[in-house]
Protein backbone atom coordinates (compact mmCIF):
# COMPACT_ATOMS: atom_id res chain seq x y z
CA UNK A 1 0.00 0.00 0.00
CA UNK A 2 0.83 3.99 -0.70
CA UNK A 3 0.65 5.21 2.81
CA UNK A 4 1.93 8.64 3.87
CA UNK A 5 4.14 8.57 6.69
CA UNK A 6 0.72 9.63 9.13
CA UNK A 7 -0.75 6.59 7.57
CA UNK A 8 2.29 4.54 8.15
CA UNK A 9 2.57 5.05 12.32
CA UNK A 10 -1.47 4.97 12.60
CA UNK A 11 -0.76 1.22 11.16
CA UNK A 12 1.66 0.73 13.53
CA UNK A 13 -0.27 1.79 16.30
CA UNK A 14 -3.02 -0.57 15.65
CA UNK A 15 -0.88 -3.44 14.49
CA UNK A 16 1.20 -3.40 17.16
CA UNK A 17 -0.80 -1.73 20.11
CA UNK A 18 0.84 -3.37 23.25
CA UNK A 19 4.21 -3.57 22.12
CA UNK A 20 7.17 -1.31 22.79
CA UNK A 21 8.05 1.68 20.17
CA UNK A 22 10.04 4.00 22.28
CA UNK A 23 12.65 3.52 24.81
CA UNK A 24 14.63 5.93 26.51
CA UNK A 25 16.89 5.39 29.47
CA UNK A 26 14.51 2.33 30.45
CA UNK A 27 11.12 4.35 30.16
CA UNK A 28 9.03 2.76 27.67
CA UNK A 29 6.59 3.40 25.00
CA UNK A 30 4.08 1.36 23.74
CA UNK A 31 2.50 2.21 20.21
CA UNK A 32 -1.08 2.43 21.50
CA UNK A 33 0.77 5.45 23.90
CA UNK A 34 2.73 6.87 21.31
CA UNK A 35 -0.51 6.64 19.10
CA UNK A 36 -2.42 8.40 22.07
CA UNK A 37 0.49 11.47 22.48
CA UNK A 38 0.83 12.28 18.74
CA UNK A 39 -3.09 12.98 18.91
CA UNK A 40 -2.90 15.30 22.11
CA UNK A 41 -0.02 17.00 20.76
CA UNK A 42 -1.53 17.30 17.26
CA UNK A 43 -4.33 18.95 19.13
CA UNK A 44 -2.29 21.14 20.84
CA UNK A 45 -0.58 22.14 17.84
CA UNK A 46 -3.76 22.44 16.22
CA UNK A 47 -4.73 25.33 18.68
CA UNK A 48 -1.50 26.74 18.52
CA UNK A 49 -2.88 27.48 14.83
CA UNK A 50 -0.99 24.65 12.86
CA UNK A 51 -2.84 23.63 9.75
CA UNK A 52 -1.86 22.26 6.70
CA UNK A 53 1.15 23.17 5.07
CA UNK A 54 2.63 25.06 7.56
CA UNK A 55 6.39 24.77 9.03
CA UNK A 56 6.74 23.61 12.36
CA UNK A 57 10.34 23.60 13.88
CA UNK A 58 11.99 21.04 16.07
CA UNK A 59 15.65 21.55 17.62
CA UNK A 60 15.39 18.49 19.70
CA UNK A 61 18.04 15.72 20.82
CA UNK A 62 17.00 12.10 20.52
CA UNK A 63 13.80 11.57 22.58
CA UNK A 64 10.22 10.23 22.89
CA UNK A 65 8.83 13.78 22.66
CA UNK A 66 11.20 14.59 19.13
CA UNK A 67 9.27 11.28 17.75
CA UNK A 68 5.78 12.75 19.02
CA UNK A 69 6.28 15.79 18.03
CA UNK A 70 7.50 14.77 14.29
CA UNK A 71 4.58 12.71 13.68
CA UNK A 72 1.83 15.41 15.85
CA UNK A 73 2.68 17.94 12.82
CA UNK A 74 2.68 15.19 10.06
CA UNK A 75 -1.11 14.48 11.56
CA UNK A 76 -2.33 17.86 10.35
CA UNK A 77 -0.55 18.14 7.35
CA UNK A 78 2.05 20.36 8.65
CA UNK A 79 5.76 20.51 7.37
CA UNK A 80 8.24 19.59 9.85
CA UNK A 81 11.74 21.39 9.70
CA UNK A 82 14.65 19.13 12.33
CA UNK A 83 17.73 20.90 13.38
CA UNK A 84 20.97 20.49 15.18
CA UNK A 85 20.12 21.57 18.81
CA UNK A 86 23.95 21.79 19.42
CA UNK A 87 24.34 24.67 16.33
CA UNK A 88 24.91 27.88 17.78
CA UNK A 89 22.30 30.84 18.08
CA UNK A 90 23.89 32.72 14.50
CA UNK A 91 23.20 29.38 12.99
CA UNK A 92 20.06 28.43 13.74
CA UNK A 93 18.87 31.78 13.38
CA UNK A 94 19.72 31.49 9.72
CA UNK A 95 18.07 28.17 9.41
CA UNK A 96 14.57 29.87 11.04
CA UNK A 97 14.92 33.02 9.19
CA UNK A 98 14.96 30.49 5.67
CA UNK A 99 12.12 28.54 6.29
CA UNK A 100 10.05 30.97 8.41
CA UNK A 101 8.41 28.60 10.67
CA UNK A 102 5.68 30.31 13.39
CA UNK A 103 6.00 27.17 15.88
CA UNK A 104 8.75 26.04 17.19
CA UNK A 105 9.59 22.43 19.36
CA UNK A 106 12.82 22.97 21.07
CA UNK A 107 14.45 21.66 23.68
CA UNK A 108 14.43 24.05 26.66
CA UNK A 109 18.41 24.87 27.04
CA UNK A 110 17.80 26.88 23.61
CA UNK A 111 14.46 28.14 24.51
CA UNK A 112 16.32 31.79 25.59
CA UNK A 113 18.27 31.29 21.94
CA UNK A 114 15.58 30.90 19.75
CA UNK A 115 13.44 33.56 22.34
CA UNK A 116 15.77 35.59 21.21
CA UNK A 117 16.01 36.26 18.07
CA UNK A 118 14.28 39.39 16.42
CA UNK A 119 10.40 40.11 15.34
CA UNK A 120 10.92 39.23 12.09
CA UNK A 121 12.18 35.98 12.35
CA UNK A 122 8.68 35.33 12.67
CA UNK A 123 8.38 32.79 15.70
CA UNK A 124 4.92 33.00 17.02
CA UNK A 125 4.98 30.04 19.78
CA UNK A 126 7.75 28.21 21.37
CA UNK A 127 7.32 24.64 23.61
CA UNK A 128 9.64 23.62 25.51
CA UNK A 129 10.59 20.31 26.05
CA UNK A 130 12.60 19.56 29.45
CA UNK A 131 14.81 16.59 28.82
CA UNK A 132 16.67 16.11 31.78
CA UNK A 133 18.30 12.67 30.52
CA UNK A 134 20.20 15.09 27.85
CA UNK A 135 23.39 15.54 30.33
CA UNK A 136 25.78 13.89 27.81
CA UNK A 137 24.47 16.27 25.54
CA UNK A 138 24.69 19.50 27.82
CA UNK A 139 28.02 18.93 28.27
CA UNK A 140 28.39 19.57 25.08
CA UNK A 141 26.59 22.63 24.68
CA UNK A 142 27.78 24.04 27.57
CA UNK A 143 30.73 24.87 25.44
CA UNK A 144 28.70 26.88 22.74
CA UNK A 145 26.11 28.24 26.10
CA UNK A 146 28.12 31.45 27.26
CA UNK A 147 28.71 32.65 23.70
CA UNK A 148 25.05 32.76 23.21
CA UNK A 149 24.12 33.93 26.56
CA UNK A 150 26.41 36.86 25.75
CA UNK A 151 25.06 37.56 22.57
CA UNK A 152 21.56 37.29 23.72
CA UNK A 153 22.05 39.91 26.95
CA UNK A 154 23.53 42.66 24.08
CA UNK A 155 20.52 41.92 22.13
CA UNK A 156 18.14 42.75 25.14
CA UNK A 157 19.85 45.95 25.83
CA UNK A 158 19.42 46.79 22.57
CA UNK A 159 15.77 46.66 22.83
CA UNK A 160 15.33 43.59 20.12
CA UNK A 161 11.68 42.55 20.65
CA UNK A 162 11.56 38.69 21.93
CA UNK A 163 8.70 36.37 21.26
CA UNK A 164 5.49 35.28 23.20
CA UNK A 165 6.87 33.47 26.78
CA UNK A 166 7.55 29.44 25.94
CA UNK A 167 4.32 26.94 26.86
CA UNK A 168 5.29 23.35 28.51
CA UNK A 169 4.97 19.76 26.72
CA UNK A 170 2.95 18.90 29.37
CA UNK A 171 0.70 21.70 28.25
CA UNK A 172 0.81 21.39 24.90
CA UNK A 173 -0.55 17.68 25.46
CA UNK A 174 -2.95 18.44 27.37
CA UNK A 175 -6.04 17.62 25.20
CA UNK A 176 -7.32 13.87 24.17
CA UNK A 177 -7.42 13.95 20.91
CA UNK A 178 -7.99 16.24 17.70
CA UNK A 179 -11.11 17.78 17.85
CA UNK A 180 -11.66 18.70 14.44
CA UNK A 181 -11.78 16.54 11.06
CA UNK A 182 -8.90 17.48 9.79
CA UNK A 183 -7.73 16.29 5.87
CA UNK A 184 -4.01 14.89 6.95
CA UNK A 185 -1.40 14.95 4.69
CA UNK A 186 -1.49 13.44 1.23
CA UNK A 187 1.06 11.26 -0.40
CA UNK A 188 2.80 14.54 -2.96
CA UNK A 189 2.46 16.73 0.07
CA UNK A 190 5.95 18.05 1.88
CA UNK A 191 6.46 16.44 4.99
CA UNK A 192 10.15 17.46 5.92
CA UNK A 193 12.39 20.21 5.26
CA UNK A 194 15.81 18.48 6.16
CA UNK A 195 18.96 20.66 6.07
CA UNK A 196 21.90 18.60 4.25
CA UNK A 197 25.04 18.48 6.59
CA UNK A 198 26.63 21.94 5.68
CA UNK A 199 30.06 19.91 4.92
CA UNK A 200 30.94 21.82 1.46
CA UNK A 201 29.24 25.21 2.02
CA UNK A 202 26.23 26.57 3.80
CA UNK A 203 22.96 23.84 4.98
CA UNK A 204 20.76 23.80 2.19
CA UNK A 205 16.72 22.61 3.41
CA UNK A 206 15.88 19.60 0.74
CA UNK A 207 12.14 19.46 0.20
CA UNK A 208 11.28 15.71 0.97
CA UNK A 209 7.85 14.55 0.78
CA UNK A 210 5.94 11.56 2.40
CA UNK A 211 6.08 9.69 -0.72
CA UNK A 212 10.13 10.09 -0.80
CA UNK A 213 10.30 9.32 2.58
CA UNK A 214 8.26 6.51 2.50
CA UNK A 215 9.71 5.00 -0.73
CA UNK A 216 13.14 5.40 1.26
CA UNK A 217 12.21 2.96 4.05
CA UNK A 218 10.02 0.49 1.89
CA UNK A 219 13.74 0.05 -0.26
CA UNK A 220 15.28 0.21 3.37
CA UNK A 221 13.07 -3.11 3.95
CA UNK A 222 13.68 -4.83 0.97
CA UNK A 223 17.67 -4.17 1.21
CA UNK A 224 17.64 -5.72 4.52
CA UNK A 225 15.78 -9.28 4.59
CA UNK A 226 15.30 -11.22 7.59
CA UNK A 227 13.56 -8.18 10.24
CA UNK A 228 10.86 -9.55 11.98
CA UNK A 229 7.57 -7.09 12.51
CA UNK A 230 7.27 -6.53 15.60
CA UNK A 231 10.41 -8.14 17.19
CA UNK A 232 13.57 -6.00 16.16
CA UNK A 233 15.07 -3.41 18.58
CA UNK A 234 16.75 -0.56 16.86
CA UNK A 235 19.44 1.35 18.39
CA UNK A 236 18.98 5.08 17.21
CA UNK A 237 22.35 6.67 18.07
CA UNK A 238 22.40 8.76 15.39
CA UNK A 239 20.71 12.13 15.55
CA UNK A 240 17.04 12.19 14.29
CA UNK A 241 17.58 15.80 12.78
CA UNK A 242 19.98 14.18 10.04
CA UNK A 243 18.33 12.09 7.06
CA UNK A 244 19.92 9.31 8.03
CA UNK A 245 18.93 8.95 11.61
CA UNK A 246 15.29 10.11 10.60
CA UNK A 247 14.83 7.25 8.09
CA UNK A 248 17.30 5.03 8.96
CA UNK A 249 16.14 4.42 12.90
CA UNK A 250 12.96 6.26 13.20
CA UNK A 251 10.71 5.65 10.24
CA UNK A 252 12.23 2.36 9.60
CA UNK A 253 11.42 1.58 13.21
CA UNK A 254 8.14 2.26 12.71
CA UNK A 255 7.23 0.84 10.08
CA UNK A 256 7.93 -2.63 10.75
CA UNK A 257 6.66 -2.47 14.64
CA UNK A 258 10.33 -2.66 16.02
CA UNK A 259 11.40 -0.86 19.31
CA UNK A 260 13.50 2.18 18.71
CA UNK A 261 15.65 3.16 21.63
CA UNK A 262 16.70 6.43 21.79
CA UNK A 263 20.36 7.89 22.89
CA UNK A 264 20.56 11.66 23.05
CA UNK A 265 23.48 11.85 21.80
CA UNK A 266 26.27 8.47 21.23
CA UNK A 267 27.94 7.95 23.88
CA UNK A 268 29.75 4.39 24.66
CA UNK A 269 28.22 4.18 28.78
CA UNK A 270 24.65 4.87 27.58
CA UNK A 271 24.93 1.91 24.82
CA UNK A 272 26.71 -0.20 27.48
CA UNK A 273 24.05 0.39 29.39
CA UNK A 274 21.03 0.02 27.42
CA UNK A 275 22.38 -3.19 25.94
CA UNK A 276 21.93 -4.68 29.68
CA UNK A 277 18.11 -4.98 29.33
CA UNK A 278 17.61 -4.42 25.62
CA UNK A 279 20.06 -5.96 23.35
CA UNK A 280 20.07 -4.24 20.09
CA UNK A 281 19.73 -6.54 16.92
CA UNK A 282 19.95 -3.65 14.26
CA UNK A 283 22.07 -0.45 14.68
CA UNK A 284 22.58 2.18 11.97
CA UNK A 285 25.60 4.13 12.44
CA UNK A 286 29.16 5.46 11.27
CA UNK A 287 32.36 4.62 11.21
CA UNK A 288 34.02 6.14 14.46
CA UNK A 289 30.89 4.75 16.36
CA UNK A 290 31.60 1.11 15.00
CA UNK A 291 35.39 1.08 16.07
CA UNK A 292 33.79 2.82 19.67
CA UNK A 293 31.37 0.02 19.74
CA UNK A 294 33.59 -2.46 18.50
CA UNK A 295 36.64 -1.92 21.00
CA UNK A 296 34.08 -2.10 24.12
CA UNK A 297 32.75 -5.13 22.86
CA UNK A 298 36.60 -6.48 23.19
CA UNK A 299 37.26 -5.40 26.17
CA UNK A 300 34.07 -7.24 27.80
CA UNK A 301 32.03 -4.10 28.46
CA UNK A 302 29.22 -5.03 26.54
CA UNK A 303 27.22 -7.88 24.27
CA UNK A 304 26.95 -7.00 20.61
CA UNK A 305 25.86 -10.40 19.51
CA UNK A 306 22.37 -9.95 19.46
CA UNK A 307 22.85 -7.21 16.53
CA UNK A 308 22.35 -9.10 13.02
CA UNK A 309 22.88 -6.16 10.92
CA UNK A 310 25.03 -3.17 11.04
CA UNK A 311 24.48 -0.10 8.27
CA UNK A 312 27.51 2.41 7.56
CA UNK A 313 27.01 5.55 5.57
CA UNK A 314 27.71 9.15 5.38
CA UNK A 315 31.48 8.79 4.12
CA UNK A 316 34.04 5.45 3.65
CA UNK A 317 33.89 2.40 5.67
CA UNK A 318 37.59 1.02 6.38
CA UNK A 319 37.86 -2.55 6.10
CA UNK A 320 39.15 -2.92 9.44
CA UNK A 321 36.37 -1.67 10.71
CA UNK A 322 34.08 -3.70 9.36
CA UNK A 323 36.74 -7.08 10.35
CA UNK A 324 36.94 -5.84 13.98
CA UNK A 325 33.46 -5.38 14.11
CA UNK A 326 32.03 -8.58 12.70
CA UNK A 327 34.81 -10.88 14.24
CA UNK A 328 33.31 -8.99 17.94
CA UNK A 329 29.78 -9.21 17.13
CA UNK A 330 29.47 -12.42 14.39
CA UNK A 331 26.64 -10.00 12.15
CA UNK A 332 27.69 -7.94 9.48
CA UNK A 333 28.33 -4.37 9.05
CA UNK A 334 27.85 -3.02 5.23
CA UNK A 335 28.16 0.31 3.66
CA UNK A 336 25.87 2.01 2.02
CA UNK A 337 25.85 5.26 0.16
CA UNK A 338 23.29 8.56 -0.05
CA UNK A 339 22.31 12.12 0.89
CA UNK A 340 19.82 14.38 2.69
CA UNK A 341 18.22 14.79 -1.35
CA UNK A 342 17.84 11.28 -1.58
CA UNK A 343 15.90 10.61 2.25
CA UNK A 344 18.82 9.59 2.35
CA UNK A 345 19.80 5.78 0.94
CA UNK A 346 20.19 5.66 -2.60
CA UNK A 347 22.66 2.56 -3.34
CA UNK A 348 24.15 0.13 -0.62
CA UNK A 349 25.56 -3.32 -0.35
CA UNK A 350 23.93 -6.52 -0.41
CA UNK A 351 23.50 -8.21 3.12
CA UNK A 352 25.15 -11.02 2.47
CA UNK A 353 28.58 -13.04 1.54
CA UNK A 354 28.19 -10.47 -2.30
CA UNK A 355 28.81 -7.58 -0.12
CA UNK A 356 31.94 -5.72 -1.61
CA UNK A 357 34.15 -3.96 0.78
CA UNK A 358 35.35 -0.66 -0.68
CA UNK A 359 32.50 -0.45 -2.63
CA UNK A 360 29.09 1.67 -1.75
CA UNK A 361 27.09 -1.19 -3.38
CA UNK A 362 24.64 -1.37 -5.97
CA UNK A 363 21.55 0.77 -6.58
CA UNK A 364 18.30 0.58 -4.60
CA UNK A 365 15.35 -0.84 -5.67
CA UNK A 366 13.51 1.64 -8.20
CA UNK A 367 17.05 3.70 -8.20
CA UNK A 368 18.56 4.63 -11.55
CA UNK A 369 22.19 5.63 -12.10
CA UNK A 370 24.61 7.03 -14.02
CA UNK A 371 27.86 8.44 -14.19
CA UNK A 372 28.38 11.39 -16.61
CA UNK A 373 31.04 14.07 -17.46
CA UNK A 374 31.25 16.47 -14.12
CA UNK A 375 32.04 19.54 -16.81
CA UNK A 376 29.22 18.24 -19.23
CA UNK A 377 25.88 15.80 -17.27
CA UNK A 378 24.87 15.32 -20.57
CA UNK A 379 27.42 13.01 -21.40
CA UNK A 380 28.12 9.72 -20.19
CA UNK A 381 31.05 8.00 -19.46
CA UNK A 382 32.75 4.68 -20.57
CA UNK A 383 31.65 2.19 -17.83
CA UNK A 384 34.59 1.94 -15.16
CA UNK A 385 35.80 5.71 -15.80
CA UNK A 386 35.63 7.73 -12.31
CA UNK A 387 32.87 10.84 -13.37
CA UNK A 388 30.16 12.80 -11.14
CA UNK A 389 27.36 9.94 -9.56
CA UNK A 390 23.84 10.49 -10.93
CA UNK A 391 20.74 9.47 -9.49
CA UNK A 392 17.04 9.25 -9.70
CA UNK A 393 14.56 7.14 -8.31
CA UNK A 394 11.07 7.92 -5.66
CA UNK A 395 13.06 8.44 -2.91
CA UNK A 396 14.36 11.59 -4.81
CA UNK A 397 14.06 15.55 -2.93
CA UNK A 398 11.86 17.90 -4.56
CA UNK A 399 14.56 20.65 -4.49
CA UNK A 400 15.96 23.12 -2.13
CA UNK A 401 13.61 25.46 -0.33
CA UNK A 402 13.69 28.72 -1.11
CA UNK A 403 16.83 28.80 -3.63
CA UNK A 404 15.42 27.80 -6.90
CA UNK A 405 19.30 28.05 -8.62
CA UNK A 406 20.76 25.55 -6.45
CA UNK A 407 17.85 23.28 -7.27
CA UNK A 408 17.99 23.95 -10.93
CA UNK A 409 21.62 23.25 -10.78
CA UNK A 410 21.24 20.21 -8.65
CA UNK A 411 17.96 18.61 -10.83
CA UNK A 412 18.86 18.15 -13.93
CA UNK A 413 17.25 16.99 -17.39
CA UNK A 414 15.00 14.26 -16.80
CA UNK A 415 14.52 14.51 -12.98
CA UNK A 416 18.11 13.17 -12.36
CA UNK A 417 20.19 14.57 -9.24
CA UNK A 418 23.96 15.41 -9.77
CA UNK A 419 25.33 14.53 -6.35
CA UNK A 420 28.47 16.43 -6.72
CA UNK A 421 30.45 12.82 -5.97
CA UNK A 422 32.81 11.03 -8.61
CA UNK A 423 32.28 7.65 -8.60
CA UNK A 424 33.49 4.73 -10.62
CA UNK A 425 31.30 1.44 -11.19
CA UNK A 426 32.68 -1.68 -11.83
CA UNK A 427 31.63 -4.45 -14.69
CA UNK A 428 28.73 -5.85 -12.32
CA UNK A 429 27.35 -2.77 -11.07
CA UNK A 430 29.33 -1.94 -7.57
CA UNK A 431 29.84 1.63 -7.28
CA UNK A 432 32.64 3.21 -5.50
CA UNK A 433 33.04 6.77 -4.25
CA UNK A 434 35.99 8.19 -4.86
CA UNK A 435 35.71 11.59 -3.42
CA UNK A 436 33.59 14.97 -3.90
CA UNK A 437 33.96 16.72 -6.61
CA UNK A 438 33.97 20.22 -4.93
CA UNK A 439 36.77 19.03 -2.26
CA UNK A 440 38.81 17.71 -5.13
CA UNK A 441 42.42 19.67 -5.50
CA UNK A 442 43.69 21.17 -8.61
CA UNK A 443 47.76 21.14 -8.61
CA UNK A 444 49.36 21.94 -11.66
CA UNK A 445 46.93 21.23 -13.64
CA UNK A 446 46.00 17.42 -12.40
CA UNK A 447 43.06 16.56 -9.97
CA UNK A 448 43.94 14.85 -6.74
CA UNK A 449 41.21 13.17 -4.86
CA UNK A 450 41.89 14.14 -0.96
CA UNK A 451 40.94 10.58 -0.09
CA UNK A 452 43.59 8.69 -1.81
CA UNK A 453 46.25 10.68 -0.07
CA UNK A 454 44.70 10.36 3.02
CA UNK A 455 44.51 6.26 2.78
CA UNK A 456 48.30 6.14 2.03
CA UNK A 457 48.88 8.34 4.61
CA UNK A 458 46.83 6.31 6.88
CA UNK A 459 48.55 2.91 6.12
CA UNK A 460 52.03 4.78 8.07
CA UNK A 461 52.48 3.29 11.38
CA UNK A 462 52.67 6.34 13.07
CA UNK A 463 49.30 8.08 11.77
CA UNK A 464 45.76 7.34 13.35
CA UNK A 465 43.83 9.88 10.66
CA UNK A 466 44.26 12.01 7.81
CA UNK A 467 42.51 15.17 6.15
CA UNK A 468 44.33 15.99 2.78
CA UNK A 469 42.97 19.47 1.63
CA UNK A 470 44.21 22.33 -1.41
CA UNK A 471 46.12 25.12 0.15
CA UNK A 472 45.70 28.13 -2.03
CA UNK A 473 49.22 30.12 -2.90
CA UNK A 474 49.43 33.20 -4.21
CA UNK A 475 49.33 32.74 -7.40
CA UNK A 476 45.79 31.11 -6.76
CA UNK A 477 46.77 27.65 -7.74
CA UNK A 478 46.43 25.40 -4.89
CA UNK A 479 48.87 22.31 -3.48
CA UNK A 480 48.54 19.06 -0.91
CA UNK A 481 48.52 19.63 2.20
CA UNK A 482 47.77 17.07 4.78
CA UNK A 483 46.64 17.40 8.45
CA UNK A 484 47.26 14.24 10.73
CA UNK A 485 46.57 12.76 13.57
CA UNK A 486 49.32 10.61 14.93
CA UNK A 487 49.15 7.83 17.35
CA UNK A 488 50.11 7.76 21.05
CA UNK A 489 53.58 7.77 21.16
CA UNK A 490 54.71 8.77 17.76
CA UNK A 491 56.55 12.10 16.58
CA UNK A 492 55.85 14.08 13.61
CA UNK A 493 58.64 12.93 10.85
CA UNK A 494 57.04 15.14 7.62
CA UNK A 495 59.87 13.60 5.36
CA UNK A 496 59.26 9.97 6.36
CA UNK A 497 55.41 10.41 6.13
CA UNK A 498 56.40 12.23 2.59
CA UNK A 499 58.83 9.30 1.47
CA UNK A 500 55.76 6.80 2.23
CA UNK A 501 54.02 8.83 0.02
CA UNK A 502 56.23 8.79 -2.30
CA UNK A 503 56.53 5.12 -2.80
CA UNK A 504 52.90 4.82 -3.26
CA UNK A 505 51.42 7.95 -5.70
CA UNK A 506 52.37 10.10 -8.42
CA UNK A 507 54.62 13.04 -7.17
CA UNK A 508 51.89 15.57 -7.93
CA UNK A 509 49.73 13.67 -4.99
CA UNK A 510 52.50 13.79 -2.59
CA UNK A 511 51.62 16.37 0.04
CA UNK A 512 53.93 19.12 -0.13
CA UNK A 513 53.44 20.07 3.62
CA UNK A 514 52.19 17.66 6.44
CA UNK A 515 51.25 18.91 10.07
CA UNK A 516 50.15 17.25 13.41
CA UNK A 517 46.62 18.29 15.07
CA UNK A 518 45.81 16.84 18.00
CA UNK A 519 42.32 15.77 16.42
CA UNK A 520 40.22 16.88 13.29
CA UNK A 521 37.25 18.65 12.76
CA UNK A 522 34.06 16.89 12.47
CA UNK A 523 30.52 17.36 11.58
CA UNK A 524 28.10 16.24 14.53
CA UNK A 525 27.35 12.87 12.22
CA UNK A 526 31.21 12.69 12.22
CA UNK A 527 32.15 13.40 8.75
CA UNK A 528 35.55 14.98 8.23
CA UNK A 529 35.13 18.87 7.96
CA UNK A 530 38.12 18.93 4.95
CA UNK A 531 37.06 23.03 5.03
CA UNK A 532 37.36 23.70 8.10
CA UNK A 533 40.80 21.70 8.07
CA UNK A 534 41.92 23.49 5.35
CA UNK A 535 41.24 27.28 7.46
CA UNK A 536 43.12 25.82 10.42
CA UNK A 537 46.19 25.34 7.97
CA UNK A 538 45.84 28.59 6.80
CA UNK A 539 45.38 30.31 10.03
CA UNK A 540 48.18 28.63 11.46
CA UNK A 541 50.57 29.46 8.76
CA UNK A 542 49.49 33.00 8.95
P1 LIG B 1 26.45 19.68 2.15
O1 LIG B 1 25.64 19.13 1.02
O2 LIG B 1 25.71 20.67 2.96
O3 LIG B 1 27.81 20.13 1.74
P2 LIG B 1 26.78 16.91 2.92
O4 LIG B 1 26.81 16.63 1.47
O5 LIG B 1 27.87 16.32 3.76
O6 LIG B 1 26.72 18.47 3.19
P3 LIG B 1 24.74 14.99 3.55
O7 LIG B 1 23.55 15.04 2.71
O8 LIG B 1 24.59 14.64 4.99
O9 LIG B 1 25.40 16.43 3.53
O10 LIG B 1 25.81 14.00 2.98
C1 LIG B 1 25.81 13.45 1.68
C2 LIG B 1 27.22 13.20 1.23
O11 LIG B 1 27.89 12.29 2.11
C3 LIG B 1 27.36 12.56 -0.13
O12 LIG B 1 27.22 13.50 -1.17
C4 LIG B 1 28.75 11.96 -0.05
O13 LIG B 1 29.75 12.91 -0.36
C5 LIG B 1 28.89 11.57 1.41
N1 LIG B 1 28.68 10.12 1.60
C6 LIG B 1 27.54 9.49 1.94
N2 LIG B 1 27.74 8.15 2.04
C7 LIG B 1 29.03 7.93 1.74
C8 LIG B 1 29.85 6.76 1.67
N3 LIG B 1 29.38 5.56 1.95
N4 LIG B 1 31.14 6.94 1.30
C9 LIG B 1 31.65 8.14 1.03
N5 LIG B 1 30.92 9.28 1.09
C10 LIG B 1 29.64 9.19 1.44
MG1 LIG C 1 25.68 17.46 -0.09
Amino acid sequence: PTQTLSQMIAASVVTHAKRPALEFFGAVTTYRELGEQIERAAEGLRRLGVTKGDRVALVLPNCPQHVVAFYAALRLGAIVIEHNPLYTGRELRHQFEDHGARVAIVWDKVVDTIAGFPADVGIEHIVSVDITQALPLLKRLALRLPVAKARQSRSRLTGTPRTAPAQTWKKLLDHRRVSRRVAGPALDDIALLQYTSGTTGSPKAAILTHSALRANAMQGRAWVPGLKDGAEVFYGVLPLFHAYGLTLCLTFAMSIGAKLVLFPTFDVGLVVAAAKTSPPTFLPAVPPIYDRLAAAAERGDVDLSTVRFAISGAMSLPAETVERWESVTGGLLVEGYGMTETSPVALGNPMGTTRRAGTVGVPFPSTEIRVVDPDDPTVDLELGEPGELLIRGPQLFRGYWSRPDETAAALVEGGWLRTGDIATVSADGFVTIVDRIKELIITGGFNVAPSEVEHVLETHPDVMEAAVVGARKGDGSEEVVAAVVLRAGATLDVEALRDHCRSRLTAYKVPRRVVAVDDLPRSLIGKVLRREVAAQIAEREA
